[in-house]
């Protein structure tokens, strides 16, 4: 007992506990500084087909431009605080007018996908919002590829199942994120319908680093039984690539092919790939 509660005290008073509570308060701070100044910038990272080589889809992904802070750590921030909502908008918007300069320049049909919070949920005018910036831009929906979280689809409610058929009455697409890190029950899969499947990268290290290409396989297979293409996540190596290639996986995203890039850069490299 006396054990406990020094350890509790121990605990309370590491210096690094106070730098995360102010961490943050700065970064909210931050966030809030970033949507009034601009502060903000997206970098694109190609999915490449494996069996044509081509990019057919870029995952846009938010940086600050002037701190050096990863969205893994400043976007739960902004989910808790709801600056997230602007700050989707801001994605969505600038997204959108790339995907109209991409298709123009490339004079081919490319997709641009952006990640979705499920604080989202609760903006309902952001339906109006992207179909507005869309038609604004000449750009088809079904250029358009929403990610979403399997967490967000945990309690099969009403209110998110309405939600994401709304998106997909317009075209968009949808695409189930970051597989292998939360329930994975798949009974969504009858009420939502996805166009595609997103390995993470971390179901990739542990299947391919114990060379249980079995497992990876199968559930590759089930996806393609039910019409789902699947894209591997975090693909570094050519190992995990030949593997990947021979489990019939669709779509490989990851350093391997390229980091996320700005988005004149990533209109060069697309052409190198
Ligand atoms: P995510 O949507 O799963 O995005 C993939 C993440 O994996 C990106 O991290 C990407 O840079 C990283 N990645 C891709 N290939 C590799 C690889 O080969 N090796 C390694 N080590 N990493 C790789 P990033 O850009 O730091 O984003 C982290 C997460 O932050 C995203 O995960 C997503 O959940 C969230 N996020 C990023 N941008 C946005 C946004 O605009 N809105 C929302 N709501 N979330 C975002
Ligand atoms: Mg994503
Ligand atoms: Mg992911
Ligand atoms: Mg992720």
């Amino acid at each position: 007992q006396a054990k406990e509660s020094y350890n509790q005290d121990y605990l309370f008073y590491q210096p690094d506990m106070f730098n995360k509570i102010k961490n943050k308060q700065d970064i909210r701070k931050i966030l809030r500084l970033a949507l009034k100044n601009n502060g903000f910038k997206l970098k694109y990272q190609p999915q490449v087909n494996t069996k044509t080589g081509n990019v057919e889809t870029l995952e846009a992904l938010i940086r600050l431009k002037n701190y050096s802070i990863s969205p893994a750590e400043f976007i739960p921030v902004a989910e808790e605080s709801g600056l997230i909502i602007e700050i989707s908008r801001w994605v969505t918007k600038r997204a959108i007018k790339d995907l109209a300069v991409l298709n123009k320049k490339k004079n081919k049909s490319l997709k641009i996908s952006i990640n979705f919070s499920v604080q989202q949920l609760n903006d309902l005018d952001y339906i109006n919002f992207i179909e507005e910036n869309m038609r604004a831009n000449k750009v088809n929906f079904e250029n358009l590829e929403i990610e979403i979280t399997e967490s967000l689809l945990i309690h099969q409610e009403q209110k998110a199942i309405n939600y994401l058929n709304q998106l997909t009455d317009l075209g968009i697409k949808l695409a189930l994120d970051d597989f292998g890190t939360g329930y994975s029950s798949l009974n969504y899969l009858t009420y939502i319908s996805f166009s595609k499947v997103k390995l993470d990268k971390i179901l990739i290290e542990e299947f391919l680093e114990y060379d249980n290409i079995n497992t990876i396989d199968s559930l590759i297979s089930l996806f393609h039984s039910m019409e789902l293409p699947v894209v591997a996540e975090g693909v570094e190596t050519e190992k995990q690539l030949a593997k990947l290639k021979t489990a019939n996986c669709d779509y490989i995203q990851g350093y391997i092919f390229s980091k996320p890039l700005v988005f004149s850069q990533i209109i060069e490299k697309i052409d190198q790939l």
